[in-house]
């Protein structure tokens, strides 16, 4: 499933396409196919899955581009609109959710991970509305630290659809192990990037329920 998503992504993008988004360090499950929707629905529908760009948009007026971010500028003509959505999504609450309906855990970064749990609820988040908060952190280089364990958990992992605007989409944070082995990859990469950097802010942890 995996590697067929991956195929699929790489036929949709043009070579100069890919190196860019290798450039800017943007994992393939943060990139969104958003052929067919306007850009009020792809917008929402890609902060909601907190995607960074989307590809099957209208082409840019001044060269053509065809990615574009959340808000709909042209990623490649603004690449400083990357860079702040890069950092905005760094400041952040590394989590585990758990569905126990959907037998699934979902490893995400959120400004507020107590909050995005009411929205994985209400949105049905993997077709899910029990998603509890098992385990959330706040991380330097949120980002960077989910990439990581996105990679480190990649044997588990476990697509799960989700359904916006009459079109389906997989989620790619979704995986079949227990929240456990989540909460350890977590904790591992978070402690990691915070000894490399001794120099940003005291870190605030919070365990939210006994594992
Ligand atoms: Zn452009």
């Amino acid at each position: 499933m995996k590697l067929l998503q991956m195929t699929k992504l790489m036929a949709a993008l043009s070579p100069e396409q890919t190196a860019f988004l290798k450039k800017q360090e943007i994992p393939p499950s943060k990139v969104f196919d958003a052929s067919g929707l306007p850009r009020a629905d792809y917008s929402q529908t890609m902060r909601e899955l907190e995607l960074i760009i989307a590809f099957g948009v209208t082409p840019c007026g001044k060269a053509g581009h065809t990615l574009r971010t959340s808000a709909g500028h042209c990623a490649q003509c603004n690449t400083q609109a990357i860079a702040f959505i890069k950092r905005t999504y760094d400041e952040g609450d590394i989590y585990v959710a758990r569905s126990d309906r959907a037998k699934l855990v979902k490893v995400g970064v959120a400004s507020d991970a107590k909050k995005r749990m009411d929205w994985l609820n209400e949105y049905r988040y993997g077709e899910a509305e029990d998603w509890i908060l098992v385990y959330s952190r706040r991380v330097p280089k949120a980002g960077r630290i989910e990439f990581l364990i996105h990679s480190d958990l990649v044997q588990h992992a476990k697509p799960c659809p989700y359904t916006k605007f009459g079109k389906q989409v997989w989620c790619k944070e979704t995986y079949s192990c227990s929240s456990s082995v989540a909460v350890r990859a977590v904790n591992r990469r978070a402690d990691e990037t915070v000894t490399k950097d001794q120099s940003l802010p005291k870190e605030r942890n919070r365990r939210v329920k006994r594992l």
